[in-house]
């Protein structure tokens, strides 16, 4: 059996964050399904929100933090996540971090929506790149353990505290199990729910599932940012830096029609609400050939194009065939980011003993309803070093080991044997690939940018049925090295489990707020919805509750750009 003061999962920006905060104190290994470098955060473009300048104030980043989560995001963790912000962008340019500059050798920062200053710092358009590749050598340097291409399948936890981990080592083709102290999950978010999204294949919301079957509390689910600018057709992110860097949307007559829904912010408003226009702009007749938006870039020129948006060139060439520089691109939004997920405390602790999470996996409840752009890169490092700093208080070499894995040995070991064996579906020809696509079909259309009940219950009802002819597949192939059929097999099953939560906790919310709105009740309502969805699982399935919202300054108005 391996052993390890603290195992954290992800290799992730929140995960390596962690993981290299720990290091040195207590004896702290990385587990990650994809090699750390590879983790989604490597595609994050725009950048991480921080107030920096003499200009700019830690205030004034809380309050468009708050205004932007539609006054659901929890006010001390807001405080939390702008004051530290500042420290924490200087601690990873001290780590190496290559910033892009100012004439005058500062570190540059640009706007991306929703925010009242240029606050986002970046390294041209592959920030996420160059700080996960930063953190990760100063992983290596730090002699972290890392077990890349390891996956987590279940959490060994005996009367409620972390007693280990039981994992598949992809290349072995074995389980095996880690006994550890503490776990911090940092596994990201589950964007493979929908057929339309930024997400990267691995983004099957693992950790969530996870964490929930062990008896962990999600918050929010409901809450899912779908991003304005994907390249139409292929839903590759356009980054906000685009947009930050002075794009414009047009519609098929050529106005720039965001003046008719935020006047003042236009183009840099918020997701939920560029979103949403677009979509109508499309409904109401006015997009490009009745199915996109055109992103225009020309005006700013081939030498800005090339020094600040690179990639974002490079992806529109590759994906559309059209060169920005040249040309406006085609857009429509997609699926992009998870606001809920594992419910935390400030020190991002859960319900379970031993269990902390980070990152996109986590609900601290920073971003509400509704993220800003630039703020979960900003969370990934402010509360992954939060995890790590926590994680050597609770742990040291002296703590006394948990409990060894008993019964939820036991039940690990029974749930993985049932994957395999001959299938019995009720359909002869139904396979786990099919399942997956109506799936994402279901939650694209019907638990999307607008919903209602009725589409939310058929998704509800689809969503059921796809469960239980999921119970009948089996995979063939036994055990053995990079069994990637038995892979897509275990994260449909997460993703399921995640997608029915979302759909039932966005049924019952019957308000529109932030990124969840539904168009049979338009108004936000503060009286009965002005708190947290809590979700837990119960004997027949996902059980929800509520919880308060904590506002220390700012008390909900309207929110207009
Ligand atoms: C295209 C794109 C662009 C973005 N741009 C920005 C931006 O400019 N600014 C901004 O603020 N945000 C941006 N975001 C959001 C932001 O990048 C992510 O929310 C953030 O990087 C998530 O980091 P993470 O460390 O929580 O998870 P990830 O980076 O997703 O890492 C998850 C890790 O968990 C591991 N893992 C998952 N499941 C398992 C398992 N079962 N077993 C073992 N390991 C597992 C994976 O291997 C991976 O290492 C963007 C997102 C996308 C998709």
């Amino acid at each position: 059996m391996i052993t390890h003061d603290v195992v954290v999962v992800g290799g992730g920006l929140a995960g390596l964050m962690a993981a290299t905060t720990a290091a040195g104190s207590v004896d702290v290994a990385v587990l990650s399904k994809l090699y750390p470098t590879r983790s989604h955060s490597g595609a994050a473009q725009g950048g991480f929100n921080a107030a920096l300048s003499e200009d700019d104030s830690v205030e004034s980043h809380i309050f468009d933090t708050v205004k932007g989560s539609d006054y659901l995001g929890d006010q001390d963790a807001i405080e939390v996540l702008c004051s530290e912000g500042p420290e924490v962008i200087k601690e990873l340019e001290w780590a190496g971090v290559p910033w892009s500059r100012t004439e005058d050798g500062r570190v540059a920062q640009r706007s991306l929506g929703g925010a009242g200053f240029p606050r986002a710092c970046f390294a041209a358009d592959l920030s996420g790149h160059v700080v996960l590749h930063t953190l990760y050598e100063r992983a290596l340097k730090l002699g972290v353990k890392t077990y890349p291409e390891w996956y987590l399948v279940e959490l060994l936890v005996e009367n409620g505290r972390i007693s280990g981990l039981f994992v598949y080592d992809l290349a072995s083709g074995r389980t095996e199990i880690i006994r550890c102290k503490a776990v911090i999950l940092a596994t990201g978010g589950y964007g493979r729910a929908f057929a339309k999204t930024t997400n990267a294949f691995a983004n099957t919301g693992d950790g969530m599932t996870i964490a929930y079957r062990a008896g962990a509390r999600l918050a929010d689910m409901e809450f899912v940012q779908f991003h304005p600018t994907t390249l139409y057709g292929t839903n590759v992110l356009v980054s906000e830096a685009a947009r930050g860097e002075g794009g414009y949307l047009f519609n098929n007559r050529g106005e720039r029609f965001m003046d008719r829904y935020a006047p003042r912010k236009m183009e840099l408003a918020p997701r939920d609400v560029v979103s949403r226009a677009i979509f109508n702009e499309i409904k109401e007749g006015r997009g490009v050939e009745g199915k996109y938006v055109n992103l225009d870039l020309t005006h700013l020129g081939e030498a800005k194009i090339k020094e600040r948006l690179p990639q974002v060139r490079d992806l529109a060439c590759r994906y559309t065939g059209i060169d920005p520089v040249e040309k406006p691109i085609p857009i429509e939004p997609a699926q992009h980011y998870s606001m809920g997920g594992i419910r935390t405390d400030l020190n991002c602790e859960t319900n379970i003993k031993g269990l902390l999470a980070a990152g996109e996996a986590a609900n601290v409840s920073v971003h509400g309803a509704n993220r800003l752009g630039g703020n979960s890169l900003l969370e990934t490092v402010v509360f992954g070093r939060r995890a790590g700093r926590r994680v050597v208080e609770m742990v040291s070499k002296e703590t006394a080991w948990p409990e060894l894995p008993g019964e939820s040995l036991e039940r690990a070991e029974e749930n993985w044997k049932n994957n395999f064996g001959s299938n019995s579906p009720l359909d002869p020809r139904d396979n786990i690939f099919k399942i997956r696509r109506e799936m994402n079909r279901t939650m694209t259309e019907y638990v999307g940018v607008f919903r209602t009940e009725s589409e939310l219950k058929q998704a509800v009802d689809i969503l059921a049925g796809l469960k239980e002819r999921y119970s009948t597949l089996k995979v063939s192939r036994k055990e053995e090295p990079f069994n990637y059929e038995l892979i897509e097999h275990i994260e449909v099953g997460y993703l399921l489990d995640l997608s029915e939560i979302i759909a039932l906790a966005a049924l019952r919310r019957t308000e529109s707020r932030g990124a969840h709105y539904r168009t049979d009740f338009p108004q936000r309502n503060d009286q009965d919805w002005l708190n947290h969805t809590i979700i837990w699982r119960g004997e027949k399935g996902p059980e929800f509750g509520k919880e308060p919202v904590s506002i220390t300054k700012y008390q909900p108005v309207e929110r207009g750009y």
